[in-house]
């Protein structure tokens, strides 16, 4: 069994060695005098996420701890890129992988899964997943990766190429080198655990916004300080936003939240691919819009610096939703209102 986990670590490790870093583009074009806005572009892992970090990082983590061997079935629930991720993790050290995920999902995700091998269980409802993947897990005799628990433990804080590392080892030679904002999402939670900590850790005087979309928790969390929050219905910003407050989103390591809202968010992710010939998801839409608020306050207040932020997946993903005119029209409404507003910051001179 040892000898198995141990290729099983090796493999993982191999893969990481042969993978590149993913790259920090300054969005030039951004016209703010003495701001610089720059996105670090996790849609270039393989899997075409940031999910893939926290993928390699779960895996190894439950290997390490002995709770995969050779033969364990790992199951997930997720209706995203979480399992995308895990299902080309299993593949490659050759475990089954059983994404338990809403009857509702996008069938593209579907065939993503199932081409990396991984087996998808429906629940008619996304607030039965947690329950039926432990339900599954236990009768299959398999592991519950449980993301939503273990994402900010999973990930080696202090460094490691970590996500926050990579952008603080990246951003060395600009102009401001430590930047003055990092803006994130939180759908677990992990990556901004992770920022949040590096930043205290190696005592930079960089703050840490959360920005969170409607229908979400986290922004009310943590403002009133209640952990106890619920919502009715989910994000419509895939990837972000939470119906509860999840373990691994650490409130302590944030300095301030901002609320997006959705239409702001959609405004921001086509002004991006119009403008800037960057196609993103929703969730870049989301922190491209806390970015260039936090660069208008500064811009107010005549401070320089740089702002960081992250595109979360590439726009590949959306075609039939918010890329889709109709699709974006019945589910969010106008977003011109935003638009005009970004047309006012943007243009270049
Ligand atoms: C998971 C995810 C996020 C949020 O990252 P966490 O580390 O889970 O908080 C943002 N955008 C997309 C597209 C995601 O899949």
């Amino acid at each position: 069994m040892k000898s198995w986990v141990s290729k099983a670590i090796n493999i993982i490790n191999a893969d990481y060695q042969r993978s590149a870093d993913t790259h920090l583009i300054k969005l030039e074009q951004i016209a703010f005098r003495d701001i610089d806005i720059y996105l670090k572009d996790e849609s270039t892992h393989p899997t075409g996420s940031l999910k893939h970090r926290l993928a390699r990082s779960l895996f190894l983590y439950a290997l390490c701890n002995g709770k995969i061997v050779e033969g364990t079935t790992v199951v997930e629930a997720s209706s995203g890129s979480t399992a995308v991720s895990e299902a080309y993790f299993a593949k490659m050290i050759g475990v089954p992988f059983v994404a338990v995920m809403p009857k509702s999902t996008a069938q593209s995700k579907i065939a993503l899964i199932e081409r990396y091998g991984g087996q998808c269980h429906f629940v008619d409802c996304p607030t039965q997943m947690h329950s039926e993947a432990t339900k599954v897990a236990h009768e299959l005799n398999g592991y519950f990766m449980d993301q939503f628990l273990f994402a900010e433990r999973a990930t080696d804080w202090r460094g490691n190429n970590n996500i926050a590392e990579s952008i603080f080892e990246q951003m060395k030679a600009e102009p401001h080198p430590i930047p003055h904002t990092v803006v994130m999402s939180a759908g677990t939670g992990g990556t901004s655990a992770t920022i949040g900590r590096y930043i205290r850790y190696k005592g930079l005087a960089s703050q840490l916004v959360v920005v969170d979309p409607e229908f979400s928790v986290f922004f009310d969390s943590f403002k009133n300080n209640d952990h106890t929050l619920t919502a009715t219905r989910g994000s419509r910003i895939e990837g972000i936003g939470r119906p509860k407050v999840e373990a691994s989103f650490q409130h302590d390591v944030i300095d301030d939240m901002i609320a997006v809202p959705d239409a702001a968010s959609i405004a921001t992710m086509h002004w991006l691919n119009n403008t800037l010939g960057i196609k993103a998801g929703p969730s870049t839409g989301t922190n491209l819009w806390g970015a260039l608020s936090i660069a208008e306050q500064m811009k107010q207040r005549g401070e320089m610096g740089s702002i960081v932020t992250l595109m979360c997946d590439s726009g590949e993903r959306y075609s039939e939703t918010y890329y889709n005119a109709g699709w974006v029209e019945k589910t969010i409404g106008s977003f011109a209102e935003y638009t005009t507003k970004l047309e006012a910051i943007g243009a270049p001179a």
